[in-house]
């Protein structure tokens, strides 16, 4: 069936969208016959792991990743800017997500940004390809929403660096090679100007990663413990004191206030309404199909005018003349904020079309869909605290798009 973004495509993303289809329903993986993650938030096992890179390299191989990133680097250089094809064919034929959210779409897009020749070179093409994962060390036990607290800290030692610190929340931690890492180089400073950026090697020694559980049992993250871990000289991005610009690009990234990404994509294409939809007619209640009964139908309803306007506003977002010029980021900084708080509700609705369902867990043979749903429900939470919460969001809202008094 076409979505009506497609009505208005032109003749070569109509074929470009045609053409992506046929190869994932060609390549995509079949059920490994495992649990799979839902998100790169829960990647826990090797198998997993290897399972999602073998699927990342494949995409990648195929020239479907990095469309938009300059060929020298390892992208294509894309005229038309058509990765958001095929992250939209990706999502909707529900294949696998690409393991390196964080490579492709915050760290590459920032090292793009700021980083030199010898850094894109290095760093640019094994994101692409899965071949080096990297995360994020951005928050600390006592700096999560106020992040210019933290406290890790970076202090010149012979030709480098050495690192000392805790980081926490570390998603994806226990695979990574990289991460960028924010430390505090001059202690005496502002908070701001003290805190410079850097692209720490994972297997420096005096490092230990400690996996965290989350509450529906499954790991993903972690905390990050330095203890005097060494870093080259090279590792550092930016100036030194440039940490914090460098870190609002990063996270402007994260939450979908600009593009950049090498791939993946978390904007909305109507399928989890159309699943949520699904099950409804699947489910019984008061002996009838679910999707007969008149509150659900209206939540229902509700669902699909929600999810549809997200997909508009994030079409109305790429068009310049649709946005105030003089904050021309206005539209997209509600990204994040609306489409996680839209999870939440989605897959709380999903809950309630389960009825007592919703109570069977992973691994029961009589939960409908394998029990996908509660699981997604409990996950959701993480996204409205993980890259801000939505308190945050609507803080930031608030003083940059509607000029209201800075919160103390
Ligand atoms: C699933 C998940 C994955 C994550 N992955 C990573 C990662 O890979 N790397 C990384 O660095 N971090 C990661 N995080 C951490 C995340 O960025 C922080 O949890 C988040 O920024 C909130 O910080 P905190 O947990 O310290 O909560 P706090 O900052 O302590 O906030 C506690 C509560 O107070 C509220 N609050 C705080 N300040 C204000 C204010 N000024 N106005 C109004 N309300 C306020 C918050 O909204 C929240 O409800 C992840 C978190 C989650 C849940």
């Amino acid at each position: 069936m076409s979505r009506p973004e497609e009505a208005t495509e032109s003749k070569e993303n109509a074929e470009f969208r045609r053409e992506v289809r046929a190869w994932i329903a060609a390549n995509r993986p079949s059920d490994p016959g495992f649990k799979l993650p839902q998100s790169f938030l829960e990647v826990e096992s090797d198998r997993q792991f290897e399972f999602l890179r073998d699927w990342q390299r494949k995409v990648y191989e195929a020239g479907y990743l990095g469309l938009d990133w300059p060929a020298e680097y390892g992208g294509h250089a894309d005229p038309h800017k058509r990765q958001r094809i095929v992250s939209q064919e990706l999502n909707r034929a529900g294949a696998p997500f690409l393991v390196n959210v964080i490579g492709l779409q915050w760290a590459g897009p920032t090292i793009l940004a700021y980083g030199t020749e010898e850094q894109k070179q290095r760093f640019l093409k094994p994101i692409l390809s899965g071949e080096e994962i990297w995360c994020q060390g951005f928050s600390e036990p006592g700096a999560g929403s106020d992040l210019a607290s933290l406290q890790t800290s970076a202090t010149p030692s012979g030709d480098g660096w050495v690192v000392a610190g805790h980081k926490v929340w570390t998603t994806l931690a226990h695979v990574a090679k990289w991460m960028i890492l924010l430390a505090r180089t001059d202690p005496a400073a502002h908070k701001y100007a003290g805190i410079s950026y850097f692209l720490f090697p994972m297997e420096a020694p005096g490092v230990t990663v400690q996996p965290l559980v989350k509450m529906t049992g499954e790991g993903g993250f972690n905390q990050v413990i330095f203890d005097a871990a060494p870093m080259p000289k090279d590792a550092l991005l930016g100036q030194l004191g440039q940490g914090w610009q460098i870190a609002m690009t990063t996270l402007t990234f994260e939450r979908g206030a600009a593009e950049g990404s090498g791939g993946g994509s978390t904007a909305p294409t109507g399928e989890s309404v159309r699943a949520v939809t699904s099950l409804a007619r699947r489910m019984r209640r008061d002996g009838r199909s679910a999707a007969e009964d008149p509150v659900l139908r209206d939540r229902i309803a509700q669902g699909w005018i929600d999810e549809e306007a997200l997909r508009l506003t994030a079409q109305r977002a790429r068009v310049p003349g649709l946005n105030m010029d003089d904050r021309p980021l206005a539209t997209r900084l509600m990204n994040k904020l609306v489409y996680s708080e839209f999870g939440q509700r989605i897959t709380e609705l999903a809950c309630e079309v389960l009825g007592p369902d919703a109570g069977l867990w992973l691994g029961d043979a009589s939960a409908p869909d394998k029990a996908e749903w509660p699981r997604m429900y409990m996950n959701s939470f993480g996204m409205t605290v993980g890259g801000g919460t939505s308190e945050i969001q609507r803080n930031i809202i608030g003083e940059r798009v509607l000029g209201l008094p800075k919160t103390k």
